[in-house]
């Protein structure tokens, strides 16, 4: 198994018709299902702002791994699910220009269907493909240079698995890391966020900057990946 390439990537976009955006994408045996809704109106700390808003859910299917997970009950989130939404709507609110947005709500669901590593960082990377989507009706006349989508993200891990820097990590590699990082980029190449813990061991400069080359190298790809499957709909051309 490679250390240093992405697994590969499937995009459907289309996927269910009740939304505008829906794009089932797959990295490896992770699934997850992206939809996107725009409706009018923001929430009311932001009316008569002028802004529009982004925001994204996150959740696992019961048996989207190998021992079923049960249900969040009552509206109960758990700590997990809650980090894990607030990155993804802080990472797509990092490339939209919420003025341009104007007084719009777009809600980005992302819901595993199958999970092997990875669930979070291919929901930002397959949520940007049902963003895109979703804005393209409202948008479609719009110029790059007026278009409330700035850059495209995209999301990958990285960590260190038998000492060796490692791109992409599924479960058994996430389970096998000491370091383990999630690193989010636009596709001009910034910085959004980078998660690293050195769980089972700590780490150093010449290891932290080998996980950031080969997580620059891996968002690449899927700027890339992402640029073709939105074909004449790129936002960004
Ligand atoms: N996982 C699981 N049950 C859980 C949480 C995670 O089986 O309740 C597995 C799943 O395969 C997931 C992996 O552990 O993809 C890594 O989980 P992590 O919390 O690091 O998030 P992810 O890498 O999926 O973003």
């Amino acid at each position: 198994m490679s250390t240093q390439s992405i697994r590969p990537v499937k995009v459907k976009r289309k996927y269910t018709r009740s939304s505008p955006g829906s794009v089932l994408y797959q990295s490896g045996d992770t699934i997850v299902l992206c939809t996107a809704s725009i409706e009018d109106g923001v929430p009311p700390w932001l009316a008569g702002s002028g802004k529009g808003w982004v925001t994204a859910e996150y959740n696992m299917l019961p048996h989207s791994t190998n021992r079923r997970k049960r249900r969040d009950r009552d509206g109960k989130v758990d700590g997990r699910t809650t980090e894990i939404q607030r990155l993804i709507g802080r990472s797509l609110r990092a490339v939209v220009d919420l003025e341009r947005l104007g007084e719009r709500m777009v809600t980005v669901d992302c819901d595993v269907l199958q999970a092997d590593g990875g669930t979070r960082t291919a929901s930002i990377t397959g949520g940007f493909l049902a963003l895109a989507d979703a804005l393209y009706p409202e948008f479609r006349k719009t110029p790059p240079a007026e278009h409330p989508l700035r850059d495209s993200i995209a999301a990958i891990s990285v960590g260190i698995v038998n000492g060796k820097p490692t791109l992409d990590l599924d479960y058994e590699k996430d389970f096998a890391a000491a370091v383990d990082m999630n690193v989010v980029m636009t596709g001009k190449g910034q910085f959004v966020e980078i998660q690293g813990t050195g769980e089972e061991a700590t780490f150093d400069d010449d290891e932290l900057a080998a996980l950031i080359k080969l997580a620059k190298a891996g968002i690449k790809q899927l700027t890339k990946i992402q640029q073709e499957s939105l074909g004449k709909q790129w936002p960004l051309a």
